[in-house]
């Protein structure tokens, strides 16, 4: 197949690109080797193609926020998650508290306040903090169809400086949104964000949202297909941050991105992208990884918007 020397070839077309910096607020993370470059397709009927260091494992972040999500949705229902959580982009960065007037629902699943109040859903209301966790790496590896393990050192050096989680935590539970302890909360959130992945997982993740839930490879229905479109319209609006707008109209695919330098694309019907490069814009996302969606979107006419 003529695909894996494409992607080389996109590889060494960003791999110049040198703007940005690795997240300095996880001390693991600040120390990566920013050399590294890898970039993975999965396709819904399971072809799997990768280059770069498409074996490097990274801690997955908040790619895990749509996987959460939809587990949230699956376990308590559409309306429950609804009425916690908004689905309206925020326009800020990823860290900010954002909670709508009145409600005080946090604006999105995919910024901090969001996801943690989406991780205190999960597994339904009478759940332990350690069944929402097992239930989130299960899921998560039900998508790699490999059983997914932690980042220990990033977990617990997260762990330790995570104050600006607790705050949003306390937030929450002031505002009776969450009602589990928010220290349970953050530290279950903290290691959703700690699974490791490889852009290879990560791509089949992608492709089974892009498959309506069914991994390509295994063929197991892992998440309900309602739950996934709902899980696709927030990675749209929300899934890039505050560059939301931006991403969709230069890329058009449903993503999601992590502080570790991870991004997921997932093309309905199509295929999952994923792609990895530690150094951050100032939105947060991975600067090559942005380049490398681009140009595979413009490339291959990936562009959801794009009328054949
Ligand atoms: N665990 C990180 C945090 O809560 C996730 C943020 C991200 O990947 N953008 O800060």
């Amino acid at each position: 197949s003529p695909v894996p020397d494409y992607l080389a070839d996109v590889l060494d077309a960003v791999r110049s690109i040198d703007d940005g910096a690795p997240a300095d607020y996880i001390e693991v993370l600040a120390k990566a080797d920013t050399s590294r470059l890898a970039v993975a397709l999965a396709t819904v009927d399971g072809e799997v193609y990768t280059a770069g260091d498409s074996d490097v494992a990274f801690s997955i972040q908040s790619i895990s926020k749509p996987f959460a999500y939809a587990a949230a949705i699956e376990d308590v229902g559409l309306d429950a998650v609804l009425a916690r959580i908004g689905v309206e982009p925020s326009g800020d960065a990823f860290n900010e508290l954002s909670l709508e007037d009145g409600t005080h629902r946090p604006m999105n699943p995919m910024i901090n306040a969001g996801a943690l109040a989406t991780h205190a859903l999960v597994a339904g209301p009478d759940a332990s903090g350690p069944q929402r966790v097992e239930r989130l790496r299960a899921l998560m590896s039900a998508m790699a169809g490999r059983e997914l393990g932690y980042d220990e050192a990033v977990y617990e050096a997260e762990l330790r400086d995570a104050h600006r989680n607790r705050g949003l935590a306390h937030m929450l539970r002031a505002g009776g949104i969450i009602h589990a302890e928010p220290e349970t909360i953050v530290d279950g959130y903290v290691r959703q964000c700690a699974v490791n992945v490889t852009v290879r997982d990560l791509a089949l993740m992608a492709a089974t949202l892009a498959n309506a839930g069914v991994q390509p490879l295994t063929g197991r229905q892992v998440i309900d297909r309602a739950g996934v479109r709902q899980v696709l319209s927030v990675m749209t609006t929300c899934g890039m941050y505050d560059a939301a707008g931006d991403w969709v109209s230069n890329v058009g695919i449903p993503a999601k991105s992590g502080v570790a330098g991870g991004i997921i694309g997932a093309l309905p019907g199509q295929l999952g992208l994923a792609v990895f490069s530690p150094k951050l814009d100032a939105h947060g996302n991975s600067a090559r990884g942005v380049a490398v969606c681009e140009r595979l979107s413009r490339d291959m006419g990936l562009h959801m918007m794009d009328v054949s």
